[in-house]
């Protein structure tokens, strides 16, 4: 039997939606895109803070109430230096994605670095947020444009 050649079918597959992201996360939101300010939240059992805030602390379990408002610079603790151009592509290029501890804070958040020399990027550089024009935040992660050295 005379095998045929492979065929592939092209298509795409649209999925619009829309997630709820609770009241912690729309407070944190709101405040980012009313005053540029960023907001976590304390444990009262461990005294850890948490930016991006959550409802419950991950390590005690316990419900999260106390807002604390921190500065908008933290420290690099890992990063991801994009290369290569690819669909989707947020920036162009140079940037990176990376984990970003907030000053004050326990955790870390994800952001996305953008200044020209990222070769002399290390590991607990100091950085500060760059934030959209008012006019122009959405009330979500990106009303902060990018981080840069600072
Ligand atoms: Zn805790």
């Amino acid at each position: 039997m005379k095998r045929q050649p492979a065929k592939t079918y092209y298509s795409k597959v649209s999925s619009p939606y829309q997630w709820s992201v609770g009241e912690t996360v729309g407070t944190f939101f709101t405040e980012m895109r009313e005053n540029g300010r960023l907001l976590g939240k304390r444990c009262p059992a461990c005294g850890k803070v948490f930016c991006p805030p959550l409802d419950h602390c991950e390590y005690c379990f316990v419900l999260m109430e106390e807002w604390v408002e921190l500065p908008d610079r933290g420290t690099v603790r890992a990063w991801s230096r994009v290369e290569h151009y690819y669909p989707g592509m947020p920036y162009d290029l140079p940037f990176a994605y990376a984990l970003i501890q907030i000053e004050g804070a326990d955790n870390c958040m994800v952001h996305v670095l953008r200044f020209t020399d990222l070769d002399a990027l290390e590991e607990g550089a100091g950085v500060k947020a760059v934030w959209k024009e008012p006019e122009d935040r959405k009330g979500d992660i990106f009303d902060i444009a990018h981080f840069r050295l600072g």
